[in-house]
């Protein structure tokens, strides 16, 4: 068309034809430069601004590069959020560990912790990062681990909030990674510790507890093989000897109870045990305990309230109640009473108590009877056959019946054990108008 027109007005008629188609070519060359450039300044400015979500060209091969290049943004952008929402997750992860977990750099200096190594070292997350590791935890032996460099096991050491009422030990152990990186792992042992600590005790208690008898035992028969006695003394050491054998029953006896009593299920909810002879089988002991012990039946008295049944296990609520009252008839002088009874609660439970007017208990003493082994008169408890293990075996029996135990006691005026049963585990008798009634219906 331009050429068309130049040609007319510019070119004298006798030129050649070439020449309008030619100009022609130039110039539409000419605006499609000047549309390319244009096209091309728009994606290099949709470029620098970063948005990638609309491409600015639709057409053409600018519309085709725009479009290739967001695909390939878009597609980075995804990879990236999956990469940071992977991290995030190991993060929180690591965060919702029980165990303390600390990045140190190159010179120890903390990267990042989490929130149980925070606790564990009294650190602040944000305040403490860059510090170095090692101004912050000043343990000494802590500290001596530092410096030998040598992470091949762990090190112990007390935790920030440890006090000595309340210890808390923890295991730090360090694992060298990556370039001179350290991955610091604290773990709270306290309870582990205090297990092992128990078990220990445990087990030097009942060595100890079997070796005095043991030693009395062949204290006798080496005298026995040894002196030439004659009938009467000979009857006296035998029978001292099977006083001895009898005080090693027993703490064999009450240790089986014990890991009986630790190992086995809890006692089932939907067996009901009749109390009343439990309680009359509990008498009986009793007062061939007290002839045995103080030569004269003590005063013993017995409340039992009919028709009480408690859902458990008949074995070990009479081991409870008897080793209750079999304390009361031990720790009681002779001429003193003892109490018994049995009795509904109001709120549909039940209670057991003993009370006696015997020696009493020290109110500092109390909080620890229920230990094994823990005797307030050590030599009271072996004279009357004492293992130290009874008050442990009560304890054990009353929280496997969902029931509380509870004590109080006056030095010089008498002791009173408790077992509360609750509802759940109680079924008590219907009222007698009510029982009339569900009779005739
Ligand atoms: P033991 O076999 O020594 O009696 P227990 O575990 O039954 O062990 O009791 C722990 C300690 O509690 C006893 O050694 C005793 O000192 C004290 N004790 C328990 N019952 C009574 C009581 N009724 N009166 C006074 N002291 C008691």
């Amino acid at each position: 068309m331009f050429g068309w027109w130049f040609s007319r007005n510019f070119v004298s008629p006798s030129a050649p034809t070439l020449v309008p188609m030619v100009l022609s070519a130039l110039f539409a060359s000419y605006l499609w430069l000047l549309l390319d450039v244009a096209l091309g300044m728009r994606v290099l400015r949709w470029l620098s601004s970063g948005d990638t979500l609309q491409t600015p060209v639709a057409f053409g091969l600018w519309g085709e590069i725009s479009d290739r290049v967001r695909r390939l943004a878009r597609s980075r952008e995804r990879a990236v959020q999956q990469r940071d929402d992977r991290f995030q997750d190991f993060l929180a992860a690591m965060q919702a560990s029980p165990n303390g977990v600390v990045l140190l750099d190159a010179d120890l200096r903390i990267e990042w912790c989490n929130q149980s190594a925070q606790s564990h070292f009294g650190l602040d997350g944000t305040r403490d990062l860059l510090q170095h590791f090692g101004n912050l935890v000043r343990d000494p032996g802590f500290a001596a681990y530092l410096a030998t460099g040598d992470f091949k096991g762990d090190v112990l050491m007390p935790g920030r909030a440890s006090t000595s009422a309340k210890p808390v030990r923890l295991s730090v152990h360090m694992h060298p990674y990556g370039e001179s990186r350290t991955l610091l792992l604290s773990r709270d042992v306290t309870a582990v510790e205090q297990a092992e600590a128990m078990r220990r005790d445990f087990v030097a208690n009942v060595s100890h507890e079997i070796r005095t008898p043991l030693t009395v035992l062949s204290g006798f028969v080496e005298t026995l093989q040894s002196l030439n006695l004659n009938e009467e003394e000979r009857a006296r050491y035998l029978q001292l000897m099977a006083l001895q054998a009898e005080r090693m029953q027993s703490l064999v006896s009450d240790l089986l109870t014990l890991s009986r009593l630790e190992g086995s299920p809890l006692p089932s909810a939907q067996e009901w045990v009749s109390m009343e002879p439990i309680f009359e089988q509990c008498r009986h002991e009793a007062s061939e305990l007290s002839r045995v012990l103080w030569g004269q039946p003590q005063g013993l008295e017995f409340h039992i309230a009919p028709d009480i049944t408690v859902a458990g296990s008949v074995v070990e609520l009479h081991s409870a109640l008897l080793n209750l009252i079999g304390n009361a008839v031990r720790y009681t002088p002779e001429g003193k009473n003892i109490y018994v009874r049995w009795q509904a609660q109001a709120d549909g439970g039940a209670e057991f108590t003993v009370r006696d007017e015997g020696v009493g208990i020290a109110a500092e003493q109390i909080p620890r009877l229920t230990e094994r082994f823990y005797r307030v008169d050590r030599s009271r408890s072996r004279e009357t056959g004492g293992t130290g293990l009874g008050l442990a075996i009560v304890k054990h029996v009353t929280q496997r019946h969902g029931a509380e135990l509870s004590i109080s006691s006056l030095p010089g005026q008498g002791s009173t054990f408790t077992i509360r049963f609750p509802a759940s585990r109680v079924c008590l008798p219907k009222p007698s108008g009510l029982a009339n009634l569900t009779d005739a219906a």
